[in-house]
């Protein structure tokens, strides 16, 4: 474990009495709260719920990020595919707890921690907690074929977004003065895996990109012509929804344009393509929609793990045998009251950081013990281009026009920052109204040319996006 420094005492320092704020507890929750120092691993929808309900309380918190902003991930495709700007689905922390005195937040990341010595590790150095919570969230899954990552990107960052669209729109670039037909066809074919929500949005938005906000800018090649493809090796998209909902979406799709392969695995992905049911189809970019695997808490912990890694809780989100760690969100595996699993969802972390905020109070201040975490489903969302989505809330079911509105809505309310939400609400407007795309610069790097490497291994076995594996990014989007 990594030895402690003046880091952790500046933390300290940063929660003394002298930079407290008045508080109205009584004397005795006051000495409770000194003593309690809570560490919160991650500022996603999580971690970020739980600070912002302990911001009002006389706990000593400290929130550690990798990365300085916190993320609207499900906006993240209107960044791959230049309807937003990278700046309008992120907000720097600091600035949304910053008016929280007993908040400290870190820029660093966490690669470890020491349950006996009450130690987490940060950029190397120890950090003392003595209620910790683990709110790292997820990343991509590629069942067991991480060879295939550098050629079908997921979409989980902002610098996955950025690349993906650089990608995108170079490779309509590349056509422009491509002169061999066939290789003009191969740059201007997308393919999408996985069919889930996710792959869905951004099937929908490449087909608009290409068919309206580009059809006019080149004189060379027709990007109206552009192939999408969207793989879904389940029998029907958007799996977890009713059968009618996920019927109207596929309709929407081909409205667009948006070539569906369905009940087909992927089997290979490379430079040139993919291989889909045996035939491989040429393609310049590829698109990881299919599965997600949890971030390594699990691991730290030893606790139990399922496939996908996530770290087993109880009922309450703490870690069965070990003293005051909770998890939380993407990285938790917690069941629900039908003792399935519940989903990688933005509205079930976002829950689960609001119920600890009022748990953990109750139980180090209160002494109380509160009663186990219940989630609320508030339904689920999927917009399939402009003026369609689906939405489906126990019995009520809605498509067209009515859910898209309704996502559209939801979306821009669960935006962190008025800023955000008016940026976003007047650029989807003037998209809505132009058929234009303000975001379409080329700022990265993508011209290393992977299109001479067909070198990944062809493993068989358990087919990438074999049926049901889909979950994750691809489990119905559910807000809260
Ligand atoms: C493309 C996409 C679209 C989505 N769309 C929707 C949707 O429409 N509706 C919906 O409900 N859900 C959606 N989701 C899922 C939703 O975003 C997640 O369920 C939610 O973000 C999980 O919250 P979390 O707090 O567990 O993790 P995250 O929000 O992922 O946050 C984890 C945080 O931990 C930090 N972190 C990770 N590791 C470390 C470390 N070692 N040290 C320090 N910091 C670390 C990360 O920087 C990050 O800030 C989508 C996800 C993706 C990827």
């Amino acid at each position: 474990m990594a030895t402690r420094t003046s880091f952790e005492e500046s933390t300290q320092r940063m929660g003394s009495p002298d930079r407290q704020p008045m508080v109205s507890a009584s004397t005795r929750e006051a000495s409770a709260s000194l003593a309690h120092h809570v560490v919160i691993v991650g500022a996603g929808f999580a971690g970020l719920a739980l600070a912002q309900a302990l911001g009002s309380t006389p706990l000593r918190v400290t929130v550690i990020d990798r990365r300085n902003y916190h993320l609207f991930q499900a906006l993240l495709y209107q960044v791959a595919t230049a309807v937003l700007s990278p700046g309008e689905i992120a907000q720097p922390i600091r600035r949304i707890v910053g008016r929280h005195k007993n908040i400290t937040v870190l820029l660093g990341e966490v690669d470890g921690i020491n349950p006996e010595r009450k130690e987490v590790s940060v950029n190397g150095e120890a950090l003392t907690y003595d209620t910790l919570v683990l709110a790292t969230g997820a990343t991509h899954g590629y069942f067991g074929h991480s060879e295939w990552a550098r050629f079908a990107p997921g979409l989980k960052t902002l610098e996955d977004a950025r690349r993906i669209r650089a990608q995108i729109l170079m490779a309509f670039e590349k056509a422009e003065m491509e002169r061999d037909p066939a290789e003009r066809e191969r740059l201007m074919t997308f393919a999408i895996i996985g069919g889930g929500p996710t792959g869905v949005e951004m099937a929908s938005a490449i087909a608009e990109l290409a068919r309206q906000a580009l059809a006019q800018d080149f004189r060379h090649i027709d990007p109206t012509k552009a192939r999408i493809l969207l793989i879904e090796a389940a029998p029907r998209i958007l799996g977890p929804f009713p059968k009618d909902l996920s019927a109207n979406a596929e309709r929407a799709l081909k409205r667009l344009g948006v070539t569906l392969l369905r009940g087909k695995p992927v089997e290979d992905v490379n430079g040139r393509g993919v291989t889909v049911g045996g035939e491989f189809i040429p393609c310049s970019t590829v698109v990881w929609a299919a599965g997600v695997a949890a971030s390594p808490a699990g691991q730290w912990l030893h606790a139990g793990t399922d496939r996908a890694g996530r770290a087993a809780v109880a009922p309450d989100l703490s870690v069965p045998g070990l003293d005051n760690v909770y998890v939380l969100g993407d990285v938790a595996l917690a069941t629900g009251e039908d003792g399935k699993p519940l989903p990688g969802l933005a509205q079930v972390a976002h829950q689960q950081g609001r119920y600890l905020g009022k748990a953990l109070p109750a139980r180090i201040l209160r002494n109380e013990t509160p009663p186990p975490f219940r989630f609320n489903n508030r339904g689920n969302l999927a917009v399939v281009g402009r003026n369609s989505a689906v939405v489906h809330w126990d019995s009520f079911k809605l498509k067209g026009f009515g859910a898209w509105l309704l996502w559209g809505i939801a979306h821009v309310y669960l935006l962190v920052g008025f800023h955000n939400r008016f940026l976003v609400t007047m650029r989807w407007l003037w998209t809505y109204l132009t058929f234009q795309r303000g975001a379409r610069l080329i700022a990265e790097d993508v011209t290393r040319d992977l299109s001479k490497d067909t070198s990944t291994s062809r493993k068989t076995g358990a087919a990438a996006n074999e049926p049901g594996a889909s979950r994750g990014l691809d489990a119905p989007r559910v807000h809260g």
